[in-house]
């Protein structure tokens, strides 16, 4: 069986969240059991010297909207696995994936669509038998192989709902798609074009990154608007839940961390507590560590952290944040870390600094209002750090009660109502939890040796494809 995996970003090349850690894992534990090529965009800022990534010397030449484009076709293999990358000047030129921090290009409906039309060529040229396609980038693929006749079943995977491409009907024309597409049951949105519908209406499959996001996106809440449409779809739809990377994600051998560690030599987590609280000017170990980790928008909760600030600050705890994204997130925790010496505040996105931070953690803060999975939990258990979680989504799927009896992976503390209180509760919670510690070092142990493997996922995924074949 031959597949296309395609999505707009991918670890190590490109990564602006979670989507790319899957984009990278998924592929890499699928390569051993079928034939699989990666495709993604090749930006401006991808290290082409570092992968190895060169010319294929093969091109292609589109008409979309009257005009003329190109794209050209890289290749490298990265980790067992053949990587494509489509380059396109429009496409690739840019200093980000989606936008400048907080913003989108505006151009983003031409530079996706030129990426979907190069999936849609390298499908038929590949001859392969599955094509996944991932999030609103790659969606509009789903049609266009239709329109064109290729034969290749599409499986595509909605990572986040919330975000669904949505453009002016004016764009219809620009992108190379027939406007049949422009109805109710099709991919017109409230008179604008909806490329998430899209999608959703011509894949073959569609599957979302945990079975609770899979039943929660059929109500209201939780559906972005499009709930009443994925319930029509719902004969064709799945909930798989991610996983990790086990072997990157390893604080046995993690090249990040200072000191190594694993559930048998625990002392070294406590190093690299030490070792963090140092490097953020805090020589007191006495309390737990809590980390948040993650981009700066409203669905990672946020509003909560800010309105609990000053309790939090007030708590025996220390909390470390590292993120980035929009202004006013920037302007509320700067100005929050220089009234509270426990909390402290890292603006950027840096992945070695992750590593250390959940290595050195006790507790991971991850209070999201929505979370269709979510792996900072799992990354979190494996470095034995106990997640504090919103019971939304893939954390419902993921996080157990830390007193539950029976052997659930993994455990934790969870609150149910959406509220800044339950968040502090929570946190309380913890507190108690840590104060308690055969029990705290209990489920740390028990985090560390929980199964949230990709391998896992990989095997469901397979039994898609071959339903499909
Ligand atoms: P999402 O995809 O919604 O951003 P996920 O929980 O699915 O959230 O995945 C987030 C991934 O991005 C994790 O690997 C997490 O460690 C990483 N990450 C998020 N923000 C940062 C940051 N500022 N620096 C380093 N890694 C980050």
């Amino acid at each position: 069986m031959k597949l296309l995996f395609a999505a707009a970003e991918m670890f190590p090349f490109a990564k602006s969240g979670g989507l790319a850690d899957i984009a990278h894992a998924l592929p890499k534990a699928l390569a051993n059991k079928i034939e699989v090529t990666a495709v993604m965009p090749l930006y401006r800022f991808v290290d082409r010297e570092r992968y190895g990534i060169e010319p294929t010397g093969e091109h292609f030449t589109f008409q979309i909207g009257g005009a003329t484009r190109t794209a050209e076709i890289f290749s490298a293999i990265h980790d067992g696995v053949l990587h494509l990358f489509v380059y396109n000047e429009a496409l690739s030129d840019k200093e980000g994936i989606y936008g400048p921090p907080g913003g989108c290009y505006p151009d983003n409906d031409i530079r996706f669509a030129l990426f979907c039309h190069a999936v849609a060529e390298l499908s038929k040229r590949l001859g392969v038998h599955i094509v996944h396609l991932n999030d609103w980038h790659t969606a509009l693929a789903a049609p266009l192989l239709k329109e064109r006749g290729i034969a290749a079943k599409t499986v595509y995977t909605i990572h986040n709902l919330a975000y669904q491409g949505i453009f002016p009907a004016e764009s219809l024309a620009g992108i190379g798609l027939s406007p049949h597409h422009f109805t109710m049951k099709d991919m017109e949105f409230y008179g604008a074009i909806n490329w998430m519908k899209g999608g959703i209406r011509h894949s073959d499959l569609v599957t979302t990154v945990s079975p609770s996001y899979a039943l929660e996106i059929q109500r209201a809440e939780y559906g972005c608007g499009l709930d009443g449409f994925i319930c029509e779809h719902r004969h064709k739809l799945y909930g798989i839940l991610n996983g990790i990377d086990e072997a990157f994600y390893d604080p046995s051998s993690d090249p990040a961390l200072p000191f190594h560690f694993s559930k048998k030599r625990l002392l070294n987590k406590k190093r690299c507590k030490k070792a963090y609280l140092e490097e953020i000017d805090i020589n007191k170990y006495e309390f737990p560590l809590f980390v948040f980790i993650g981009r700066f928008v409203e669905q990672k909760g946020l509003d909560w952290i800010i309105e609990a600030i000053d309790t939090i600050g007030e708590m025996p705890l220390f909390l470390s944040i590292l993120g980035s994204g929009d202004a006013r997130y920037h302007a509320l925790l700067e100005e929050a870390a220089k009234r509270h010496e426990r909390i402290v505040v890292r603006f950027g996105y840096d992945e070695t600094l992750s590593h250390r931070m959940y290595a050195a953690a006790d507790f991971l803060l991850m209070p999201s209002l929505f979370e269709p999975c979510g792996l900072n939990q799992m990354i979190a258990m494996r470095y034995g750090t106990i997640p504090v979680v919103h019971r939304v989504g893939g954390l419902r799927d993921t996080v157990h009660a830390w007193h539950a009896k029976e052997p659930l992976c993994g455990k934790g503390i969870f609150f149910e109502e959406s509220d800044a209180t339950a968040m502090v509760s929570a946190m309380k919670e913890a507190l108690d939890l840590y104060a308690k510690k055969p029990r705290f070092n209990r489920v740390r142990s028990f985090d560390m040796v929980c199964d949230f493997s990709i391998r896992k996922c990989a095997e469901h995924y397979l039994s898609l494809y071959r339903r499909l074949v």
